[in-house]
This record gives structure tokens, C-alpha cells and sequence, in this order.
């Protein structure tokens, strides 16, 4: 072996040893799943973090589930522990604006305000940025796109709705839930609904049982190679 090489290695091997440790415990990582080899879905929870958000979690993390949070900004400011605690064991984080407006109605600066008040505010609560926007009502346009664009996000709207916010029932929730799950399905559903928060468990056994993985939107889209200002799965009548 040459000396230069060897005393580059030398110096790998002190930068290694010199490596700080983690300034708090994380969770342990596993293997990443590999969703073009086994059955993926994603769980999307829209407009929270809700006041159930912490049970949420704790199913979640008693069945080694992982879920996408679309956020609203205006309650990542109200209930920033949920939205750190959500970052800390695993889970994806998206903006879904600060307020809830119709982007489709909307000036082009009030969605800029929208979407970087939501970034903010979850940054300064969990200290990493969302890299999706689900825009509300999952109603978008052009200009929606072009402003997503200047972020650096996709769009993500959903393969299957729970239709939660609107049965507000248990078993009608895990029926549909059953019923538009799919390999590398994305399902809307809310934290705001508490028979969402009690259907869960049961929820997430089932697909499980079924063979699905459940992991974070970012890796189920992973095959798709989004780009900024893409929308997924695109809606009936999109143009681009
Ligand atoms: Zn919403």
C-alpha cells in the first residue's frame, strides 16, 4: 500500500474515532423495506396535529407502524410536542398549509404565506423541513404547482380515502380502510376523527396481516421519481 494512501486511511479511521455521538437517543434503525419488493402502504393523516394525536402515536409505535402527518401549520404552533415527538420516532411530516384555505381560490402570495409560515413553524418545532405538500381539499392548479415548484415539493394527494371525517365510525372507518387498500396505496384519513384514533389498532393488524409494510409516503413514491411541482397520483383531467 502506498504511504499516501495508508495515511489517508489513517486519517479515515481518526475522523471515524472522532465522530460526536448522537446528542440524545434514537430510535434503533432497521433495514429500510424495500417497497418494490414487498407490500408497502402509506397512512396519511390530515389538518393535526389533533388533540388525539398522542394516541395515535402510541399505536403506531406499539405496532412498529409508520404514518405521514400532513400538517396544519396554525396547530404545529398550538401543539409542537406532537410534531416533534411524530419526527423523533419515524414519521414523515408534509404541509398542509397554515389555515386551510382553497389554493385553487387563492392569490399566488397568500400560498407562499401559507405554505413557509407551516415550513417554519415546523421546523422550529421538530427541526427538520416537510418536503411534501398535500394542498387542501387536495385541490390544486398551474399556479399551485408553480408555487410547490419554487419550494422544492411534490404534490401528494391520495389512492384511497377512509372517508373518516365522514362515517365517524369504527367499523365503517376499517371497512374502507380494508376496502381501498392497495400495494403502494396512499389512504387520507384524520387525527382529528376520534373513531380514526380507535379504529387503529385494528386497522393496522389487519394490514399487516395482510402482508403490508406500513412506511412514510416518501418511501412508497420512491419509484416514481417526483419532481418539484409533480402531483401524484394525478387527478382526472390534470394538465402539465
Ligand atoms: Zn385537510
Amino acid at each position: 500500500m502506498s504511504r499516501q494512501i495508508s495515511s489517508l486511511l489513517a486519517i479515515a479511521a481518526v475522523c471515524v474515532t472522532l465522530a460526536p455521538a448522537p446528542a440524545f437517543a434514537q430510535t434503533p434503525k432497521k433495514a429500510p423495506v424495500d417497497c418494490e419488493q414487498v407490500k408497502c402502504i402509506a397512512l396519511t393523516f390530515d389538518d393535526g396535529p389533533s388533540k388525539y394525536a398522542g394516541t395515535l402515536l402510541d399505536t403506531l409505535k406499539k405496532y412498529d407502524a409508520k404514518a405521514t402527518f400532513f400538517l396544519e401549520g396554525q396547530y404545529v404552533k398550538s401543539r409542537p410536542a406532537f410534531v416533534k415527538r411524530m419526527a423523533a420516532e419515524g414519521h414523515e411530516l408534509g404541509n398542509h398549509s397554515y389555515s386551510h384555505p382553497d389554493f385553487t381560490k387563492a392569490e399566488a402570495g397568500e400560498i407562499r404565506n401559507e405554505i413557509k409560515k407551516t415550513q417554519d413553524a415546523v421546523k422550529k418545532a421538530a427541526g427538520v423541513e416537510p418536503k411534501l405538500l398535500r394542498p387542501p381539499y387536495g385541490l390544486a392548479d398551474l399556479q399551485v404547482s408553480d408555487i410547490a415548484t419554487e419550494f422544492g415539493m411534490p404534490m401528494i394527494l391520495w389512492t384511497g380515502g377512509s372517508e373518516d371525517w365522514k362515517s365517524r365510525n369504527v367499523e365503517a372507518i376499517k371497512k374502507k380502510t380494508m376496502e381501498v387498500a392497495q400495494p403502494g396505496g396512499i389512504i387520507l384519513m384524520h387525527d382529528w376523527v376520534k373513531q380514526t384514533e380507535d379504529a387503529m389498532p385494528a386497522i393496522i393488524k389487519s394490514l399487516q396481516k395482510k402482508g403490508y409494510h406500513l412506511v412514510t409516503v416518501s418511501e412508497v413514491i420512491k419509484g416514481q421519481n417526483l419532481q418539484p411541482g409533480d402531483i401524484f397520483p394525478v387527478p382526472a383531467g390534470w394538465q402539465k
